[in-house]
Formats: structure tokens, sequence, C-alpha cells
């Protein structure tokens, strides 16, 4: 049974099930992970990536509006150089490569996703394996990030200190990740209104290893180096698991406007939304 990352107990209650795999609370500082026994392998990710088509409207265009607005906050009139940890299909890589002044570099563990990158997207500065098994120079990146990351690590140490390590001074990296307690009540109650219907996404018991919330987010981040960590906002995913939906999509970006006056209302101290973390 999976410990705690905080505490490395296994003291935990069950505070959520998903076809049959309990999700845990750490009785001692709250964490949320799941109880899934995950085996390190990602040959499964983007494997079977032959719609092209669904990759774009999902990866590419879906994805449009958070990352025009991560570029306009972070990239517009400066230059610099940005890695993308994770990268998965390479979508991002592209679009912060076609920004002026900025050379934009991914790596992807998946053989997958690093094949499409590279032969799909045609991009050159995309790198397979791991980041710390990468030959990037120490102090070589002005942003890194990870996007849709985090969760999925067994132990997210090692890759954020390999980004520490290969962030400039003042370097900014930059997360997005599930709001774990806002997503544990939203999946319980569709679970409760619509009971366990195959196919329905609640938490992702196994691929969603670890919920963060603002505080063990920070903390993690404080543990691998990062002294200053802020929250903001972006626009969301315009998909709702993966698909898009008039009524959906409308309902999810209603939620994002009143989550972003909710903070704003309570300086920062409610966060609805998502968790767009940045770290120095
Ligand atoms: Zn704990």
């Amino acid at each position: 049974m999976p410990s705690c990352l905080f505490c490395k107990e296994s003291n935990s209650r069950t505070v959520f099930t998903e076809f049959g795999t309990p999700y845990l609370k750490c009785c001692n500082c709250g964490h949320l992970y799941s109880s899934y026994e995950s085996v390190e392998h990602y040959d499964g990710y983007f494997e079977n990536q032959k719609d092209n088509e669904a990759a774009e409207l999902f990866w590419d265009l879906a994805h449009k509006r958070m990352y025009s607005s991560f570029s306009k906050r972070y990239m517009a009139g400066m230059n610099g150089r940005i890695l993308d940890v994770g990268a998965g299909l390479g979508f991002f890589v592209k679009f912060a490569s076609a920004i002026d002044g900025w050379e934009a570099f991914g790596v992807e563990i998946s053989p997958g996703g690093h094949r499409f990158a590279t032969e799909t997207l045609k991009l050159t500065n995309f790198y397979c394996g791991k980041l710390e098994d990468q030959p990037f120079e120490p102090g070589s990146f002005d942003i890194i990030t990870l996007w849709d990351v985090i969760e999925h690590l067994k132990n997210p140490r090692p890759v954020l200190q390999k980004c520490r390590l290969l962030l400039k001074d003042g370097g900014i990296l930059f997360m997005h990740t599930p709001n774990g307690e806002i997503q544990l009540a939203k999946a319980k109650i569709k679970k409760a209104l619509f009971g366990e219907k195959e196919g329905t996404h609640f938490l992702e018991a196994k691929d969603h290893l670890h919920l963060y919330k603002e505080k063990s987010l920070r903390r993690i981040l404080e543990e691998c180096g990062f002294r200053r960590t802020k929250f903001v906002h972006l626009p969301p995913i315009q998909a709702v698991a993966g698909k898009s939906g008039f009524l959906r999509l409308f309902l999810k970006n209603k939620w994002w406007f009143w989550s972003v006056a909710a903070s704003k209302l309570t300086f920062g101290r409610l966060n609805w939304d998502n968790l767009f973390a940045e770290a120095r």
C-alpha cells in the first residue's frame, strides 16, 4: 500500500472509491493520494496516437486559450529558453517555439509521444526519456513548464530538483495540476448523482497518484529548493474529460469565472480553480 508523500506513513483513511480503487487521505497532514500500486511504465501513453485530428482537437485547440494566456503573462516581449517537461505529443513546445525570441525544448518519457512530436509535428528540440537523464546544462532555462504532470509522478522530487538545477537564477517553474479537494468534492457529487457508469471520469485513480492542494504543492516545491510559490489563474482547457460539448463547457467556464472572482474577493484565500503555480 502506498504511503503519504510527506509523512512516509500509511496512517490514512479512505475518502473515495473509484471502480474499486480507494483514494486515501493522510490522517497526519491531509494529503490525498491514490492507493493504486503503480509500476512506473509509460509505454501505453500516447502509444496509439493514430487519430491526428482528435489529437489536434484536444491537445492543440482545446489548450490554446490556456497556452495563449500563459504566453502573454510569461513570454511576451521577452526572450529566452523554455523547457516543457512531460511534453506529451509536443503541442505546447510547438506553440512556444512560434513565439518571437523564444527557443523551446521538450522532454517526454513515452516513445509514442516523442514519435508524434518529432515525426508528425517535426519538432527537433524534443527529447525522449527521463528529465534526469537529459544532457541539459545547469542554469540553462528561463522557464520550465509541467502541464498536468506532477499528479502522475509517484515521487516528484527528483524531477522538481532537476528543474531547480536547470533553471537560471530568477527562472520560473510553472505547473498545472488538478485542485485535489475540489476534484474530490466534484467526484463525490458525480458518483452520488450518476453512479459508477463504465467510462465515467472521476479522479483517475490509476493515473493521478497524488492530488495536491495549495499547501501541499507549496510544501513539495519548498522541499525541492523553490522559495517563492504563487498561485495564478489561467483559462481552463476547453474540453471536459477530453470531450467538448456546449453545456459541459459552458458550466466549466462559468465555474472558472466564479472561482477567479472568489479568489479575488478573498485576496487569494479561496481557490476553487485548478492549481496553476509559479515558483522561483
Ligand atoms: Zn501525510
